[in-house]
């Protein structure tokens, strides 16, 4: 269909350890169950790397190094001193932004043009911009009396490897707690990357520690009695299951959770740029975002025509290798995650809905989906109403503003939301009205590390990013 010559980023100056070991009190340490996992590249099924399983006693060690170095060294530096060394952190990650990119791909699937255009930047100015408030909480927070909370404990998954660990440490740091952090299982590579950048940094020891491993790994944080805030980014079932396990242990929580936003074409709408809204919204990332625009209404004057553009654009989209700079959509994170969203796709198409998938020729090792869209579907389909977090967009239609508004608000999540139109007066009218943490009006996934984030309703509590997400990791009295 187009003139497709490949354009790989090579990958030569990347010189990845056979293991990598646990990032605790300033030390690479083997975990003390002498236990390593695979993670493997999903774009060819191979095994990068072996990395340490950690487990109830790494996380106590660490736990234990996070309180010691809160007390007796993070807690004694003057702010300043602590927003220099973010500044550090992040000047050291832009030295090795391409690295850091290649290696997020490789881990996770993505396409490099999105690890180097989008999640190492992002990455980095959260450093950048954390750094800043460092020594400025007063100001930040006036009237109020404000003390970092202590030890915290973050676990995140595995859709933004890199950029999730930014959000987690970079405003912990700067409210003056120390850290524990947990990876996802599928994507340690950036975090111990990052581990080892923090050490480059000359971080003092057990400001922040860096623990691979699977869920019980996290649980284990999360049950820790000396732990005094959990930040968690991850399913809806597992903050659930976080919930419950902190509940009337006086620790701090903040959950993002999962999502299932509705991105709503209005007739005015520049149609054009709506489609590549709509495109960027769900394709994105192969559409592991947690506030993916996957479910679409378009006004039904519109809806002929914005559909047939919508599989024109799917064609064009090229499913490959993320290592190549021309690829669209990237490899689905995992096996399991792959089964999901076939899983998905035949419930699809079991529940009556249309199926229309782009017809690109897929690799043929590696997990990878087709861009995949359904009409005729029902309100109460489970396509419309559970999270698929792959690239599939559920396609429903409406006549008036108020049936959409019901529409889109009937879901158990609230995380993100799209409106395009000409006027302004709509803009402001749907966005009172939706209820999603983040509404963006004509565009679609736009990140800021300025810009609160975070969900109603089952997508989560709290917001990361911006004044709120420093505040977030305060003590604060009147
Ligand atoms: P997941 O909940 O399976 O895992 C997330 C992390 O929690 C991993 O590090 C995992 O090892 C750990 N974990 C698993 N069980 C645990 C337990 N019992 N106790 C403590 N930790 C445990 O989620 P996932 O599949 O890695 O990520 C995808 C989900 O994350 C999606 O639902 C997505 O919407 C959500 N997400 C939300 C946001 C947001 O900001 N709201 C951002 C990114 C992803």
């Amino acid at each position: 269909v187009w003139d497709y010559s490949p354009s790989p980023e090579s990958t030569s100056h990347i010189k990845l350890k056979e293991r990598y070991n646990l990032y605790i009190d300033g030390e690479f340490v083997a975990p003390s169950s002498g236990k390593y996992f695979q993670t493997t590249n999903p774009s060819t099924e191979k095994v990068l790397a072996e990395v340490a399983y950690g487990n109830d006693a790494d996380i106590d060690k660490a736990v234990k190094s996070a309180r010691l170095a809160y007390e007796n060294v993070w807690s004694k530096l003057s702010a300043k001193e602590r927003g220099k060394y973010i500044y550090r952190i992040a000047r050291l990650m832009q030295e090795k932004a391409r690295e850091l990119a290649v290696v997020e791909t490789l881990d996770a699937g993505k396409t490099i043009r999105e690890s180097r255009d989008v999640d190492v930047p992002l990455a980095c100015n959260h450093f950048f911009y954390y750094a800043g408030w460092a020594d400025k909480l007063e100001y930040a927070f006036p009237n109020r009396k404000v003390s970092a909370l202590g030890v915290v404990g973050q676990i995140i998954p595995w859709n933004f490897p890199l950029l999730m660990a930014a959000w987690k440490i970079a405003p912990a740091l700067a409210a003056g707690n120390t850290v524990v952090l947990k990876p996802a299982e599928t994507t340690p590579l950036t975090a111990m990357l990052l581990a080892e950048i923090i050490h480059e940094s000359g971080l003092p020891a057990g400001v922040v520690n860096i623990v691979t491993g699977y869920g019980d790994t996290g649980a284990a944080l999360v049950n820790h009695t000396d732990v005094n805030k959990i930040a968690f980014t991850g399913s809806t079932n597992v903050g659930k299951i976080i919930q419950k396990a902190v509940a009337g242990t006086g620790k701090k929580l903040t959950l993002e959770l999962g999502g299932k936003s509705a991105n709503i074409v209005l007739e005015d709408a520049p149609i054009d740029q709506a489609v590549e809204g709509i495109v960027n919204g769900i394709f994105f990332n192969q559409g592991h975002v947690c506030c993916a625009g996957s479910r679409l209404f378009v006004q039904e004057s519109v809806a002929e025509e914005v559909i047939q553009k919508l599989k024109d654009r799917l064609d064009t989209l090229y499913v490959g290798d993320p290592l190549d700079k021309n690829t669209d959509i990237g490899a689905i994170n995992s096996k399991e995650q792959l089964e999901t969203i076939q899983k998905y796709i035949k419930i699809g198409k079991d529940e009556g809905a249309s199926m229309y998938e782009s017809s690109c020729a897929l690799p043929k090792k590696g997990y990878f989906v087709r861009p995949t869209l359904f009409t005729d579907v029902a309100q109460s389909s489970r396509i419309s109403q559970e999270e698929i977090f792959g690239p599939v967009l559920t396609i429903q239609t409406f006549r008036t503003i108020d049936e959409v508004i019901q529409k889109a608000n009937n879901s158990p999540y609230g995380l993100a939301a799209g409106v395009w139109t000409d006027k302004g007066s709509r803009i402001f009218n749907l966005t009172s009205k939706l209820r999603a943490g983040v509404i963006w009006a004509n565009t679609y996934n736009k990140f800021d590390p300025t810009s609160p984030f975070g969900g109603y309703k089952e997508s989560g509590f709290g917001r990361e990013g911006g004044l709120q997400g420093l505040g977030a990791y305060l003590k604060m009295e009147k």
